[in-house]
């Protein structure tokens, strides 16, 4: 890339932020970056210097860039990596080996949950519990549930996901798509306490885009997956965020725009108009943890129980 760093007006310029149409050094680009996610925590009021934060890692580039960010800018902040090792094979021993790595670099501890040793079975085993969707649905709904569970029983105050941008706009496009107001409310990027066992939820790489995480993670060598889940291919989620791609291909600042209308504009509206229909959580009648289902298991135990009868 031509041309000169146009802030520091030093280095050569390395990497192109269209949505801002900026050419920066690899130094300034970095220490940008970092500003925003610092803007992203403080705006939304995210953090306080008495949290105990459990990060969710992966091995991905997002998740090791916030663990990064997190654990370099928030000293005051106890910060714990939390690994579920969801026994797909090949991908998850290549994952647990980064987030290691990721540990030692940023001397955090890690909380490794095996869904093979402590569960008896892997994410693989979950097919027959989905009904010809995808497998990744029963993931999420394992990994939301275990995530809690760990930083509930840990005493943590927050748990910090690596959602960047791209992801936020993509499930936002989706529910928007399917008219799902319930989702959209509950979609936030500062998810706080609306249960004494709900551990309140951060998203700090909300303004970032896919290409800004990768390019961090990479310029500040950060040890992430190089191979993909082989569950991950032709979801409809990966469809949906490459018509979004070429959408902001055409239009730049397509996605900052659709997210920061979406929570300064609609969402305050949509939550003004609904008043009477706060989120409620209650207790699930097998695990005691929170759901949104009255008088019924939660989904995580829902699904552990369809398994266990086809077995
Ligand atoms: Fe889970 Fe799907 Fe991601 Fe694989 S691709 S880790 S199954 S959500
Ligand atoms: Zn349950």
């Amino acid at each position: 890339m031509a041309g000169e760093c146009r802030r520091c007006k030093k280095k050569e310029a390395e990497v192109y932020l269209p949505h801002s149409n900026l050419n920066l050094c690899s130094d300034c680009f970095l220490l940008l970056t970092e500003r925003r996610v610092k803007h992203t925590v403080n705006a939304y009021k995210m953090l306080s210097k008495n949290d105990r934060v459990g990060v969710a890692v992966s091995g991905g580039k997002d998740s090791s860039t916030l663990a990064y960010i997190l654990s370099s800018l928030f000293d005051k902040v106890d910060i714990f990596l939390i690994y579920i090792d969801l026994g797909v094979p090949d991908y998850s021993e290549h994952c647990l080996y980064k987030v290691n790595e990721l540990a030692k670099i940023i001397d955090k501890e890690l909380i490794i949950y095996s869904l093979e040793k402590d569960l008896g079975l892997r994410i693989g085993d979950f097919k027959s519990t989905i009904y010809g969707r995808k497998i990744c649905s029963a993931c999420g709904t394992i990994k939301r549930y275990l995530f809690n569970k760990i930083s509930y029983d840990m005493g943590l105050t927050k748990i910090a996901t690596g959602h960047n941008l791209n992801d936020t706009v993509e499930v936002l496009f989706n529910f928007y798509l399917e008219g799902n107001v319930e989702s959209l409310l509950r979609m936030k990027p500062f998810l706080r306490r609306i249960h004494p066992k709900f551990v309140p939820k951060i998203k700090p790489l909300i303004g970032l885009t896919d290409m800004e995480c990768l390019l961090y993670a990479e310029y500040r060598n950060l040890p992430i997956r190089t191979i993909d889940c082989q569950f991950s291919k032709g979801s409809r989620m990966l469809r949906r965020k490459e018509l979004l791609n070429m959408i902001t291909e055409r239009m730049p600042t397509f996605m900052h725009s659709f997210m920061q209308s979406h929570f300064k504009r609609i969402l305050p509206t949509l939550e003004a108009a609904s008043k009477n229909r706060e989120i409620k959580l209650y207790e699930c009648t097998i695990c005691g943890m929170p759901t949104s289902l009255k008088g019924a298991p939660c989904h995580f135990c829902k699904l552990i129980s369809t398994l266990k009868r086809r077995a």
